[in-house]
């Protein structure tokens, strides 16, 4: 039976292998997936014993998306422009280093939200890791702006400096919270601020009535973004639709079927 796994650390708190079990059962396939927990110092080594016992494929969650990078033999184009690795494929090559978050966000916001990105106003709040791997799926969706905002500034500037010549003229911004300018439609919490109930100092005239709000964090109470963007018009949504839209994009990757999500999205949010 073919293996996989998610590499973490801490890892006990893992939904993927529920939802890769899921999606084996739903699309008949034979496989195993597992939680890996490496040490912190030993990455790498946990990858090459996980390989040498038959491994495929693994995912790789906080904080080793950076190191998977660094291992990888080859990287996927949407891997070297996110700077980090969330799936690994094990191949007679090497080492494929991919980056599925990015897709797995906009699949949520435009299948399972129905809420078209093209020639949409986007707000993308923070300049980490999760940020930086959005910004091409973001603009490959053809956006009319996609303004990027963080508490350190300088960092959104370097992120709109990389991905400029992707983007249309005028389309990608770069600015601070309190700075923000205009009305969006759709509004991404990408910081790490909801892990602390902390809200980045926006403007409450930055959502557009009735636009999209999403959290990349889930959980089973509304983030306080979530409720202050509630409480201003917006439509809130949590990062859990993301998770399992990366995952299912993780999966097609490796078994090249693609799995349905709505039910398992559905069955998800009840045991939160
Ligand atoms: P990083 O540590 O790489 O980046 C953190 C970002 O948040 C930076 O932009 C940082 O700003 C900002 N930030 C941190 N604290 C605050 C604060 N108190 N107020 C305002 N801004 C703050 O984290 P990641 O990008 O890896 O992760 C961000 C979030 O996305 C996490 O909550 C993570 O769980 C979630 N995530 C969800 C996924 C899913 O599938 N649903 C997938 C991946 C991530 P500065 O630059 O100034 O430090």
């Amino acid at each position: 039976m073919d293996r996989y796994c998610v590499f973490g650390n801490p890892i006990a708190h893992s939904k993927s292998p529920d939802i890769h079990a899921a999606f084996a059962a739903q699309t008949g396939q034979q496989l195993s997936y597992e939680k890996c927990l490496a040490p912190l110092d030993g990455f790498a080594a946990a990858v090459q014993a996980f390989i040498a016992a038959g491994g495929k494929g693994a995912n790789v969650t906080v904080p080793f998306k950076l190191e998977a990078h660094a291992l990888a033999d080859a990287l996927t184009v949407r891997a070297q422009a996110a700077g980090a690795v969330n799936t690994l494929v094990f191949s007679e090559q090497g080492i494929i280093g991919d980056n599925t978050d990015g897709a797995g966000l906009v699949n949520d916001i435009a299948r399972n939200a129905g809420v078209a990105i093209a020639g949409k106003r986007v707000l993308l709040l923070g300049a980490g890791g999760a940020a930086r791997g959005v910004v091409l799926p973001l603009l490959e969706h053809r956006p009319a702006a996609l303004a990027i905002a963080n508490r350190t500034v300088a960092t959104a500037e370097g992120l709109v400096q990389q991905f400029a010549a992707l983007a249309g003229e005028g389309v990608l911004s770069a600015c601070g919270f309190a700075d923000v300018q205009g009305q969006y439609d759709i509004v991404i919490n990408a910081t790490s601020a909801s892990l602390s109930a902390e809200l980045p100092p926006l403007p409450p005239s930055a959502f557009e009535p009735g636009a999209l709000a999403l959290d990349m964090m889930y959980g089973k109470e509304p983030t306080v973004f979530l409720r202050f963007a509630a409480s201003h018009g917006a439509i809130p949504r949590d990062g859990l639709g993301m998770l399992v839209e990366q995952a299912a994009e993780a999966f097609e990757v490796w078994r090249g079927a693609r799995p349905a999500t709505t039910d398992l999205l559905q069955q998800l949010r009840t045991k939160l």
